[in-house]
């Protein structure tokens, strides 16, 4: 008998959504609903200086808009399902890998981590050198006179290796490739690496649909659902929706968000349409509802390659 597919949406409400957004979430609720499965909206509201309420509300508001629905979670599920409400479970499974000895005090600043010498991810954000790895006891009580500590996880040095639903075959050595990935910040924000790992196993998600940009975390989220005895969700990484310059479509792409979409008097199914046809899904562009692309929808039919938008 197969598992039931249990997808989600996990929008960071510091803004309004965008375009790229919207294409993820579109992509998540169809591969659900295509194989009769569920979704789980969940607001990864974290960092507090970023995320706000108000935005949340937007967000499930632009979703209805589009005619993205949810089974489980969001406002009507209460406050659990907002991740600032979550820090104690967060804390609970951080104290479990201290237990193994895989947690260490990070002093360096963002300076120190920024450095020229510092080796680069593939994204261009350093990988982290190790340097407070092998602090003694000494020295970090010490250094922690004079700083408070952000928290990392000491990774093996060994590959990770999964199969992407979209991408394929996807490997990297684990050390060399990641490094050690911080996992509660000098403010004591629990970060976003053990709050998704831990979220999705909880909440039973068993398919993570996102954009590619969250391809190079997977490995370290893989490694921690091992080291915290959860099972591995399935991951599809899908396209981004770029701007003419290569970037990736953010928030300064101020007409690409659902607020400048909506009060340009667009039907949220032309909307739909626009992006059903940019996955590959349609051969044209033209008005679609959700519900009408779920009997079309094959991951077969999707594209790989980010797509360009303006
Ligand atoms: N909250 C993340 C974001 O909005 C997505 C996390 C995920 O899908 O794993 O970028």
């Amino acid at each position: 008998m197969s598992t039931k597919i249990t997808g989600r949406f996990a929008p960071s409400p510091s803004g309004r959504m965008h375009l790229g957004n919207a294409f993820s979430c579109l992509l998540a609720w169809l591969s659900a609903r295509s194989a009769g499965g569920r979704i789980i909206l969940r607001h990864e509201d974290l960092d507090p200086a970023r995320c706000r309420r108000e935005y949340a509300d937007r967000i499930e508001d632009d979703l209805r808009w589009l005619g993205l629905d949810w089974d489980e979670g969001g406002s009507e599920g209460g406050e659990s399902y907002y991740q600032s409400n979550r820090r104690a479970l967060y804390e609970q499974y951080l104290e479990v890998l201290r237990e193994k000895g895989l947690i260490y005090p990070c002093f360096c600043t963002r300076a120190d981590l920024h450095a020229a010498s510092a080796p680069h991810a593939s994204d261009g954000t350093p990988i982290y050198s190790g340097a407070c790895r092998s602090l003694s006891p000494g020295q970090q009580r010490e250094r922690a006179k004079h700083r408070a500590p952000a928290l990392r996880a000491r990774v093996p040095d060994r590959e990770m290796h999964f199969i992407d639903g979209l991408q394929g075959p996807y490997s990297v050595e684990l050390a060399r490739d990641c490094g050690d990935p911080i996992l509660r910040r000098s403010d004591g924000v629990h970060a976003y690496q053990l709050a998704v790992v831990v979220d999705d196993a909880l909440m039973g998600v068993n398919q993570v649909v996102r954009g590619r940009d969250l391809l190079s975390s997977t490995p370290w989220q893989l490694w921690l659902q091992e080291e915290l005895g959860f099972s591995h969700p399935a991951y599809v990484h899908v396209p981004l929706l770029l701007s003419g310059d290569g970037k990736r479509l953010s928030k300064r792409d101020g007409d690409m968000d659902l607020g400048a979409v909506r009060a340009s008097g667009v039907s949220p199914q032309s909307v739909i349409g626009r992006l059903a046809f940019f996955a590959g899904l349609i051969d044209r562009d033209e008005p679609v509802s959700p519900t009408e692309l779920i009997p079309l929808f094959d991951w077969g039919k999707v594209r790989k390659e980010d797509i360009v938008v303006k």
